[in-house]
């Protein structure tokens, strides 16, 4: 098993391809045994017991931006109470992100517009949903090679109406895996692109080592998330993770909201303000799509 505390991977930067075919007697600790070939991303079987780089590795090849690996087990009652046991089972997660494109998200402002709201409903949700739904399939099907249980949760499935929730949080699995932080939006934000991620899950019992330490809260002072959102649903409170997600996020209101947008008309019903202000990840963006004028929240003027 890899040490504890192994990194987490994003596809930029040190993505060495460990993909390589090497003769049938002669794998080391580590080798990847091409087996299957699905849509040419290769279903593999480990020769050895360290599956945690190679699991990693399959996933940023399969398409994950971001990739890494919780320990599920301290927020275990909270997941229960969510899920239920067959989710409460699985004492660690595969958190799998995939990067929405800027040139999507910084139009957001002009939503008004119908070719705005069209192609981020489209290309940053629906398409990007499908995207998340089979790299959680190809991920999970990898480990179940390997001979360990593994279930990929739908990344966008609604399966509770009243708490206006899915089984799972990925943001929760995102954050135990040392991805990022809960923002005062209550997104998942990472350091690299701000919250501009979305979420999968991989739950499982395969020997995968844990993140050891999450990342701090980098909200400080802003506010740009509270004070955007068309219908105030934020409190902004900072996260904790012994408190409700109610104390600083009403659901019910971004949810109401959503569904006059739908009355209104269906193929324009967004908003993604939240995400869109929010200065981690407009300062990623801010080398390849010029900023809208925003006034900068004020942490950035402090
Ligand atoms: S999506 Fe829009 S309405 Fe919903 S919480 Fe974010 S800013 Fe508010
Ligand atoms: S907009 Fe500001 S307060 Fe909101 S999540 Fe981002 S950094 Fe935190």
């Amino acid at each position: 098993m890899a040490p504890s505390g192994a990194k987490a991977l994003t596809r930029k930067g040190n993505m060495a391809r460990p993909h390589r075919r090497p003769g049938p007697e002669s794998h080391a600790p580590g080798d990847l045994l091409p087996v299957l070939a699905p849509g040419g991303a290769g279903l593999s079987i480990v020769a050895s017991a360290d599956l945690h780089r190679p699991c990693l590795e399959y996933a940023v090849r399969c398409g994950a931006d971001f990739v890494g690996i919780a320990d599920l087990r301290p927020a275990h009652a909270h997941i229960r109470s969510q899920g239920g046991e067959a989710i409460a089972m699985f004492p660690r997660a595969v958190s799998l992100g995939v990067a929405l494109r800027h040139e999507l998200v910084d139009p957001l402002p002009g939503r008004a517009d119908p070719a705005v709201a069209v192609a981020y409903r489209r290309d940053a949700y629906e398409l990007v949903n499908v995207r998340l739904d089979r790299l959680s399939g190809v991920v999970a099907e990898w480990l179940a090679a390997q001979g360990h249980r593994a279930k990929a949760v739908p990344a966008s499935q609604r399966t509770d109406g009243v708490r206006i929730c899915g089984a799972f949080s990925h943001k929760l699995a995102a954050r135990l895996a040392g991805l990022g932080w809960i923002g005062k939006s209550c997104l998942l934000v990472t350091p690299e692109a701000g919250p501009r991620v979305r979420w999968t899950t991989v739950l499982t019992d395969a020997p995968l080592a844990p993140a050891a330490t999450t990342v701090l809260d980098r909200c400080g002072d802003c506010r740009a998330c509270v004070d955007i959102c068309p219908v105030r649903a934020f409190t902004g409170r900072a996260f904790r993770p012994d408190e409700p997600r109610e104390a600083r996020y009403d659901a019910g209101k971004c949810d109401r909201y959503f569904q006059w947008m739908r009355r209104r008309d269906p193929a324009t019903a967004v908003c993604g303000l939240c995400l869109y202000v929010c200065p981690h990840g407009r300062d990623a963006g801010a080398a390849q799509t010029p900023r809208l004028p925003l006034s900068p929240p004020p942490s950035a003027t402090a």
